[in-house]
């Protein structure tokens, strides 16, 4: 395989042993990753495979019925056009997994404040979703440390998300406790049942595939999401009750801009 194992024997020097062990474990590390991605692509041309079989069949089905029986032409027009949304769909959630790993690369943390940050983002979102979102802030003024590009990512995830699995508007609520700055993306639609909750983190998963599938829904977005936030030390909790709605929780733990702040 390509990745060596290093052998050492009790004879050698312990530095030696030593530096071979943290090399091999590099090399598992490697591995694993490896396969990681591997099972990634696999997963990904799973789901691109699937409607482009779909609308391949219902195109077939066009070429031969499509010009003497109408309910062929209705019931196949609505279905290529629906899978080929999907597709949009999967296909901009790999460009923004392509995206996280850019901003991996370029990951600059610096001081932001996330009013302004964040009300940058309701200007942007809120025409596009014709809808609301109320943000609320504690003060004017509330520094984290972060990469701006990832973070502008990881917010959007979530709107996007509260938008999708609810009807009416989105809040914000930015505050402050003495260990965390907060952000709270509360949404008062079809919530996650309990046992799905751990569980909507993992690559490609959905709630319910049925009603995922009608919003367009890929199940990578949370993974992305929970990436780009371990990257910049943001933790991530969700609480929900079904049919009443769902709140995301980002907690950045308070470093040194609070320190010189307080100097
Ligand atoms: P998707 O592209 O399917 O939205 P995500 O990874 O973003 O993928 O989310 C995974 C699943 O978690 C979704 O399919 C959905 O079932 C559930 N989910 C995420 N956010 C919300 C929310 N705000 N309200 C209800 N369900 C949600």
């Amino acid at each position: 395989s390509a990745y060596t194992m290093l052998e050492v024997n009790n004879n050698d020097t312990k530095e030696l042993r030593d530096l071979s062990e943290s090399f091999n474990e590099m090399m598992l590390d490697l591995k694993e990753n490896d396969e990681q991605q591997q099972a990634f692509i696999m997963n990904a041309s799973h789901e691109l495979k699937t409607p482009i079989t779909v609308i391949d069949s219902y195109s077939q089905m066009l070429k031969r019925f499509g010009k003497t029986r109408e309910d062929i032409l209705d019931e196949s027009i609505f279905a290529i056009s629906d899978e080929a949304k999907r597709m949009k769909y999967l296909t901009e959630q790999l460009l923004s997994f392509s995206k996280a790993a850019q901003a991996k690369e370029n990951f600059r943390p610096e001081k932001l404040n996330l009013v302004d940050m964040i009300s940058g983002i309701k200007n942007r979102l809120e025409p596009v979703y014709g809808r609301n979102i109320e943000v609320h802030h504690e003060a004017d003024f509330m520094f984290v440390t972060a990469d701006a590009d990832s973070l502008d990512q990881l917010l959007k995830i979530f709107l996007d998300n509260a938008y999708k699995y609810s009807s009416e508007d989105i809040n914000i609520n930015i505050t402050k406790d003495k260990e965390f700055t907060r952000v709270d993306i509360i949404d008062r639609g079809i919530g996650i049942p309990e046992e799905d909750l751990g569980k909507i983190f993992n690559r490609f998963y959905r709630v319910d595939k049925a009603r995922a599938r009608k919003t367009g829904g890929s199940g990578l977005g949370l993974s992305i999401a929970d990436e780009l936030a371990k990257m910049n030390d943001i933790r991530v909790s969700v609480e929900s009750t079904v049919d009443e709605g769902t709140t995301f929780t980002l907690k950045f733990e308070h470093g040194k801009e609070e320190q010189d702040e307080n100097r």
